[in-house]
């Protein structure tokens, strides 16, 4: 059911600032044309000439960042994109419009929003692919690099609208209650921004928020302690393992024996219920992305049905992305590992076969030392790569990991090729955020399988 939204402001004559003219600037922009609002776009760099016919074809005005100060005076509100570091400006929080809540205020559409550390692209992107299957039209979009106020044009005909919403989109919102909210897990990351875990946790459970006692949440019952005790949201909980215990009134969904189950305490009746064996789905990711997927469908009131689940889907590249066996060796980019819960996954996944693990990037104010006493026994060889390298090699040695540190990528790959033999699993699955040495992790994880592709077309012999 969906709710009614509040206005956020009263618009008459107001002032809008549009802080970044990224994605979501850009998007902002054109929605707020359509209210008829007096727009100042604010960026560090000077305007292209393709950017000042985009603001002179929505009469938007340009405020240079040097003169920030004067931009947040003048405009009674400011949108600001989701890269931008607010702490500095804390005395002016009053007029921060978080993208967010601008959105839901004029969202029409039952509102799916899915955060958390780790899974948001990849349980998204299957979530989507799923409901079409079940003959849905449905919209995506926020953090997976579509704007949520570029939907707002094409709701018309959507049944469901999903979005992937990040820590930072969370940060500033004052009423975001989407009518389903799903955090997928909560591991140390974005310290960098966020400070202190607490301070990270309490961002992400922004998404429960404002929801009251008909919106829904599905959760991880590992989180279970940490919730508000004021919170309405109507929760349901995950766990790979049967719950010690249940509480009244919730919903829990748990794997025993491979088998989904779901069990419910309510007032009046108790309900258990067997979905579906978590070996119909296809090992292309996780068993908890699949687990949790199976919840929402559920909670949406689909009935799991094999043949919606057992297609061929297509997962975001990067992501334990098995790129190719060459001479008996086989390479995986996952590049877009940038937290060591995610290269952990990777590694406990592709147990079995011996791991040589490139290690490298930036740890984003994430201690690695953990990961690395996590890894012992589990990975042959670390390749230490990037701008912290020596820092991990050392890590490696004190736990007795065989490493080696290398300023690049490259230097790190033509190691791997000595020392590996064939029966061997290469693995780029950094654990550190790509911007030490790439632009992206989409570079990175490209420049890695222009390595490997180079090696297959020189039909390169290892030593
Ligand atoms: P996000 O959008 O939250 O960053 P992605 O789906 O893009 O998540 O995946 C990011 C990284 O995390 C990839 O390395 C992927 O293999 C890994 N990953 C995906 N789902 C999980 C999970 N449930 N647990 C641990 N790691 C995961």
């Amino acid at each position: 059911m969906k709710s009614k939204n509040k206005a956020l402001f009263n618009r008459t004559n107001k002032k809008i600032g549009v802080w970044g003219l990224g994605v979501v600037g850009k998007a902002a922009v054109s929605f707020l044309h359509t209210q008829n609002i007096y727009i100042t776009v604010c960026n560090d760099k000077n305007l292209t000439a393709s950017e000042k016919n985009f603001l002179q074809k929505y009469n938007a005005f340009f405020c240079h960042q040097k003169n920030i100060n004067y931009f947040f005076q003048e405009n009674d509100f400011i949108v600001v994109s989701p890269g931008i570091d607010l702490t500095p400006y804390k005395k002016y929080q009053h007029k921060f419009l978080a993208e967010l809540d601008l959105f839901q205020e004029f969202c029409t559409k039952p509102l799916i929003a899915i955060t958390g550390s780790v899974g948001k692209t990849t349980i998204v992107t299957l979530l989507e692919e799923i409901l079409k299957k079940y003959g849905h039209t449905v919209l995506v979009g926020g953090n997976i690099g579509i704007s949520t106020l570029s939907l707002l044009s094409k709701q018309n005909n959507a049944d469901y609208i999903i979005l992937e919403v990040s820590s930072f989109q969370l940060e500033y919102c004052k009423q975001f209650a989407p009518d389903f909210a799903i955090i997928t897990n909560l591991y140390p990351n974005h310290l960098d921004r966020h400070k202190t875990v607490e301070q990270y946790c309490t961002t992400k459970l922004n998404i429960i928020k404002y929801q009251n006692m008909h919106q829904k949440a599905l959760l991880p019952l590992s989180i279970h302690e940490i919730l508000p005790k004021n919170n309405k949201s109507n929760i349901s909980f995950f766990s790979d393992q049967k719950p010690k215990q249940f509480l009244d009134r919730c919903s829990y969904f748990f794997t025993l024996n491979n088998l989904v189950i779901m069990r419910h305490y309510g007032s009046k009746n108790n309900i258990e219920e067997s979905i579906i064996y978590l070996s119909f789905f296809p090992n292309i990711t996780f068993t908890q992305n699949w687990l949790i997927i199976t919840a929402i469908l559920y909670l949406l009131g689909k009935k799991v049905k094999s043949e919606n689940i057992q297609s061929q889907f297509t997962l975001p590249k990067h992501r334990l992305e098995k790129v190719t066996t060459i001479d008996g060796i086989t390479f995986y980019n996952d590049s877009k590992a940038t937290t060591p819960s995610s290269t952990l996954a990777a590694v406990n996944q592709l147990q079995g076969k011996p791991i040589h693990l490139f290690l490298g990037g930036l740890s984003k104010g994430i201690d690695r030392t953990d990961l690395i006493t996590q890894l012992k026994n589990k990975v042959c060889f670390i390749y230490c790569f990037g701008k912290e390298a020596k820092e991990l090699k050392k890590m490696c040695t004190q736990n007795n990991i065989p490493a080696q540190h290398y300023s690049n990528l490259d230097d790190a790959f033509q190691a791997s090729l000595q020392k590996a033999h064939p029966g061997v699993q290469i693995v780029l699955s950094p654990s550190g955020s790509s911007f030490d040495l790439f632009k992206n992790y989409e570079e990175r994880g490209n420049y890695f399988k222009k390595l490997i592709l180079m090696l297959s077309g020189s039909n390169a012999k290892k030593a």
